[in-house]
This record gives structure tokens, sequence and C-alpha cells, in this order.
């Protein structure tokens, strides 16, 4: 089936097309997907080199929390240029590393009061891969080495993220390169059975869970999950009661939590963490994409004193954690995340979000009722569509049909972004979107389901 795209094409998309390599892209969709050229961000809108306006549905891949180019956010980046650019982070400090890292102790779950910096979300989770698995070393244990992940998990896509990612589309053509985890079922609530509730279901695959840990715990440094929304294997969302008994159940089999908030830290679910809304605290915890509120690329793992502890010692037992990249704890990084955390302290952000996911909810409510969409789920900021070729079975669209291709293709049309994962259609915007805005983002959703189902 051929793609109709829209006849919009810039020189700098040109210039582009001859020398970049773009992420997550087979480059020759570009032979009829259009390249857009963004010269301004501001808000919830992109313009383009030709002055078309585009709706950032999903906040530039997650990142931008309340919208493009924040004043205040801005402000503080313009005037931490002033002051220190770059100095590394061994040996040295500065205000906003340790400002931050402050700020993130208060602002987590309890118990997590050491902040270890990174760069970007795979780079926090092989830090936590491998503090974990150290730390289980160091406490004599060193047979700790594998790590449990859930089915349709997504951690990155450097080789240590990417073998604990159980995203087909990712992971098949490099699994030669990666370690095996061992995978536990998803409590995906899209996979209960008719009748059967998320929450019943969730403590369901709790079981599944417990048989996995009762035949290799020993062998086990940690379980791996994303809090609540498992993000890029299709905005799959579970029942909190999942994490409280995952929590229990690392405590019983004395094995780590590793709580990847990258994409549903910052209030993305409703609260400010994900793991609040089990009243959980886990022993590791990855942050990035809107740490810095968008702006720039900085990522965080919180752990205990506990673990802390373990690596403290005299140098010659060589218990140090040694995992370093140039830029860790980059200040003007550090400033911006630090000024995103004031964000929150000052202003109703989360209060302001229920708002509008009521909204959004709201307006989605009816495609429920649409012949080829089989559910419509919302966690906070972040709801999904998933559409199928048969409502009644669920069978979805092979995904050589491109269906979501054409619902981007109509969102460019209509100037909005929306980037399906697949043949789910979703929303992340940033916090700054009004209801108009939604109800723009919506309606354009539809048209596009209806064109790309037709
Ligand atoms: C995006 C993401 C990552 C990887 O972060 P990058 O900065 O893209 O490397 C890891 N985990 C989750 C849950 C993510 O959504």
């Amino acid at each position: 089936m051929s793609i109709a795209s829209p006849p919009f094409s810039s020189p700098l998309a040109t210039r582009d097309l001859a020398v970049v390599w773009h992420p997550c892209t087979q480059m020759h969709d570009h032979e009829s997907v259009p390249m857009l050229a963004i010269a301004q961000a501001q808000g919830a809108w992109l313009t383009d080199s030709a002055g078309r306006r585009y709706l950032d549905a999903v906040s530039s891949w997650w990142t931008c929390l309340f919208g493009h180019r924040h004043p205040r956010i801005v402000a503080a980046l313009k005037d931490q240029l002033d002051r220190i650019d770059h100095v590394m982070l061994a040996g040295m400090t500065h205000e906003p590393a340790v400002a931050l890292a402050e700020q993130l102790v208060k602002a987590t779950p309890a118990g997590l009061d050491r902040v270890f910096y990174a760069d970007n979300g795979s780079s926090a989770v092989e830090v936590a891969l491998k503090m974990s698995f150290h730390y289980w070393r160091n406490q004599g244990q060193p047979l700790r080495q594998r790590f449990i992940a859930l089915g349709g998990s997504y951690h990155g896509e450097t080789i240590g993220a990417l073998s604990v990612t159980d995203v087909e589309l990712y992971r098949s053509t490099y699994s030669p390169l990666l370690f095996e985890p061992l995978l536990a079922p998803s409590p995906d609530a899209y996979l209960r059975e008719p009748g059967e509730t998320p929450e019943a279901f969730a403590l369901r695959r709790l079981g599944d869970l417990r048989e996995l840990l009762d035949r290799h715990a020993h062998g086990v440094a940690a379980v791996i999950v994303e809090p609540l929304v498992q993000c890029a294997g299709g905005m799959r969302m579970y029942h909190p009661a999942y994490l409280r008994g995952l929590r229990q159940l690392c405590d019983e089999f004395g094995v780590h939590l590793i709580a990847d908030e990258i994409a549903v830290g910052f209030g993305r679910t409703g609260t400010l963490f994900a793991c609040e809304q089990a009243a959980i605290s886990p022993d590791f915890l990855c942050l990035s994409k809107g740490l810095t509120g968008g702006t720039l690329p900085l990522s965080a793992v919180l752990t205990t004193s506990e673990v802390y502890s373990a690596f403290y010692a005299e140098y010659a037992r060589g218990n140090a954690f040694l995992h370093s990249h140039s830029y860790t704890g980059n200040p003007i990084a550090c400033r911006a995340a630090w000024e995103t955390l004031a964000i929150f302290n000052d202003e109703p952000v989360l209060e302001r979000n229920r708002a509008l996911s009521a909204h959004l909810a709201n307006r989605l409510a009816p495609l429920i009722d649409h012949p080829h969409v089989a559910d419509v789920r919302e966690s906070g900021m972040i709801a999904a569509i998933e559409m199928v070729r048969d409502k009644a079975t669920r069978a979805a669209y092979p995904s050589d049909e491109r269906r979501g291709l054409r619902v981007y293709l109509h969102g460019l049309q209509r100037g909005v972004i929306l980037r399906p994962l697949g043949n789910v259609i979703y929303f992340m915007p940033p916090y700054c979107i009004t209801p108009d805005e939604i109800d723009l983002m919506v309606e354009v959703a539809i048209e596009g389901i209806d064109r790309a189902c037709a």
C-alpha cells in the first residue's frame, strides 16, 4: 500500500538528508515522508522553516515537560553560562550538582539519598545494573549476576540497557550481542482475560514472578521495571498493586528493585513519581528525559545509603564503583534540572495536570466504540489508543501495513505531531497544553485513525 506524503520539503531538509543519519528511522522512508525542518519551539508548539506550526503532542520524545523554552529554565541556563560551562565531576563539585542532588533526594521516595549522575537514560540504566551487580559482589555474593525484566519492557538501546529490553523491534537484530535476562510476564492490563480486573491480573502476574524468583533468586541481582506504564513497548499500563507486590517479593527474596522512571517520572502518571501510587521505594531509581524540563541531556540514578556504604571502603579493598562519562554532572544540565524541580516546588503543576488529564480522558472516551479501537487507556498525562484490525479478536494490523505511519502523516497535514508506536496512537503532551489544544490533538488523532483504518 502506498503512503501519500504531504508535498512539503525545505532546503534544510535537503541538506540534512545528504549528511545526517537519524535515530529510530529507516532513512529510505524519507523518500516519501517529509523531514520537518524546525526553526522555532515555543510552549507546546514547533514552527518549521516555512512557518507551519505543529502541536508537539509527544513532548519531543517525552522530554519536554512544561513546554518548550520555559522562561524560568531559559533564564537559569543563561545565568549558568556566565558562571561555569563544564568541569569534570571527579575531584570537583559545583553548586548545580549539589543543589540538584539535594532536591532530588527530597523529592523522591523515602530512603533514596544518594545521587549518581550520567547523561542519558540508557546510561542511567547501565549504571543501575552495574551498581546492583557490584553491590552483591562487594557483599560477598558474586553469583548474583542476572536480572529479571518484564515482558514488553524498554530500558534503552545501549548494550546493557537493550539486554533488559523486550521490544522485538529494537532487540532482535542485536540479540547475539546481548546478555539474557530472565523475563517475567508483563502485568500489562491489556493482556488480562475478559472480566478480569487489572488488579486481579496484576496479582496473578505476581504469582508468575514469585515462581521465577523461587527458581532463580540466588543468582539474581535485581528486578528492573518501568513503574505503571511500559512506554516504548506501546504505552501499556498496569495496576499499582503489581508494584506493591513486587517490592514485597524483592524484599522476601533479597533482590534489588530498579525503578526505571526515565519516562514516567516528573508527573507523567499524575504523581511526581509513579512509585508513589504504590507507596513503595525502589533500591535504585533511574531518571532522565523530563529531568531537565526537556532542555539538555542528563540522567541520575538514586540509591540508598545501604547500597552506597557497600562501596565505601579503604582504597586497597578495590570496592569503588567505576563508571564515568566525560560530561557526568554537567553544570548547565544540572542547573536546568534544578530549575525544573524548583518549578514543581513553586507551582501547582500536578494539580493543574489533574484537570487537563480529566479533560483528555473525557474527550477520548467515545473512541472506545470505534470499530478499530480495542482499548483506550490513560494514566495522568499519558493516554493511548490501541488501533486494531479486528475489534472482536483484538487482532493487530500487520506492522508492514504501517497504519501508525498514516496517522502520523495525517497529523503533519493537520499540524499535530503524533508519533505512534506501531498501532498504538498516544499522547504525552507538555503540561502547558490547553483544553482547546487537547481537543485539536484528539480530533486530529481520530481523523487519522479513521483514514488509517479505511
Ligand atoms: C527513553 C527511555 C530510556 C532510554 O533513555 P535514552 O535517554 O533515550 O537513552 C530508558 N528507559 C525508559 C523507560 C525510557 O522511556
